[in-house]
């Protein structure tokens, strides 16, 4: 708290929502609806790890690929329709030994008696010591936003997911040759995913490596040139791939650092009350909600972090009608 120059004036809602992927935004919609009047913290990346992703194929009555960056701002127009405030900042700690709880951004405190915390995931590096000061330089984790960078290029995704395959997809039609290095033996992504990306393997615009690794990033002071990758399953096999720019695509972990010893968690995952008895998302601390993928080490789509955000706004709405009370 002590390094954070805040602003004397304190900003204050009876609700506030942390977080504007699917999960904070529709808190935000049914929040507003609910007369609520909640501020909404957007954080450092506003619309959430949905504006990563080129077309979104499973959201319910949108038949026509829409891209996630139109997704979310659509989801904002809504949220800003319904009476929300919408800040444009993110939460570096917060205070939630106090009534009203007590959060501070990078100039301002905000203050609230309940909260939703909607802070989602961010992507998962390697720990390669070489991955950190090739980010920018070559190594992203975030596809639709460089890929571009590598038109004609050679480039390397590294994971099995949903994301690695759909990565690999978009980049397919930018650069020249795609490498995919993943360490099981399996994809666990979706079926549909897994045919077209074998389709792309056959027509040898990707080549692809099972049971394998990253063992080292290579470089010049400037940009990655290369990989090396070991196998996990033979240990002759060693390979160097020239590549240009090197995507991970190796899950997420969520964003619950402020909350570590604070709020109730399980690998770094908020525990809600769950079950089917009502007050679904309430967390240990009686006011404050959790929703998507924070509370969420299984599903993490983005209609079921949508449809928790829900369930928060419900739940916080019917604990203000009690504090009233
Ligand atoms: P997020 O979308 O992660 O949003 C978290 C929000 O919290 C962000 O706005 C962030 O700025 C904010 N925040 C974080 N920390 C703080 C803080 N300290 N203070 C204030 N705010 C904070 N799912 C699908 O169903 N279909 C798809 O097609 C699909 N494609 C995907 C493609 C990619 C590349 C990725 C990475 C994921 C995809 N997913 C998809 C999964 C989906 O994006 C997530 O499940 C969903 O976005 C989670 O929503 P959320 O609201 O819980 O969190
Ligand atoms: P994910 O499903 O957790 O997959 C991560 C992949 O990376 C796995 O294949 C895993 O290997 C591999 N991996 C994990 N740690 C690694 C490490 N240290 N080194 C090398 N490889 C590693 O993550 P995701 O693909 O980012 O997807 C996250 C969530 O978003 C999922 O729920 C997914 O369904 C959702 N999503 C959905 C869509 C869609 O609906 N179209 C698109 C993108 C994402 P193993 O298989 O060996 O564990």
């Amino acid at each position: 708290m002590k390094n954070f120059k805040i602003d004397k004036k304190i900003k204050y809602s009876q609700l506030i929502i942390l977080g504007s992927g699917p999960a904070g935004y529709t808190a935000g919609i049914y929040a507003g609806r609910a007369n609520l009047k909640p501020f909404l913290i957007t954080g450092n990346d506003c619309g959430g790890q949905l504006i990563k992703t080129e077309h979104i194929e499973n959201w319910p009555g949108e038949i026509n690929n829409i891209s996630g960056l139109k997704l979310m701002n659509r989801m904002q127009e809504q949220v800003k329709k319904n009476n929300v405030k919408i800040f444009n900042d993110h939460i570096n700690t917060v205070n939630l030994n106090v009534k009203p709880f007590s959060m501070f951004g990078y100039n301002t405190e905000y203050q609230s008696d309940a909260l939703i915390i909607a802070t989602g995931a961010s992507a998962r590096y390697l720990g390669l010591p070489s991955e950190e000061y090739y980010k920018g330089k070559g190594v992203s984790a975030c596809a639709i936003c460089d890929g571009p960078f590598f038109k004609n290029k050679k480039v390397a995704i590294v994971g099995g997911g949903n994301t690695a395959l759909e990565d690999a997809l978009f980049l397919s039609k930018i650069v020249k040759k795609i490498y995919i290095i993943h360490r099981n033996k399996k994809f666990r992504a979706e079926k549909i995913l897994i045919s077209r990306v074998m389709k792309q393997i056959n027509e040898k615009k990707i080549d692809l490596y099972l049971n394998c690794t990253i063992k080292e990033i290579l470089g010049n002071e400037n940009n990655i040139t290369g990989i090396k990758i070991i196998s996990k399953k033979d240990i002759k096999f060693k390979k160097k791939i020239n590549i240009e720019g090197l995507f991970i695509a190796i899950g997420h972990d969520p964003n619950t650092h402020i909350f570590n010893k604070k709020i109730k968690m399980n690998n770094g995952y908020i525990i809600v009350k769950s079950g089917n008895h009502g007050n679904f998302t309430q967390t240990n601390i009686p006011g404050i909600f959790a929703a998507g993928d924070v509370i969420d080490h299984v599903y993490k789509q983005a209609i079921t972090s949508a449809s928790s955000g829900c369930m928060a706004a419900i739940d916080a709405s019917r604990y203000l009608e009690q504090l009233q009370k």
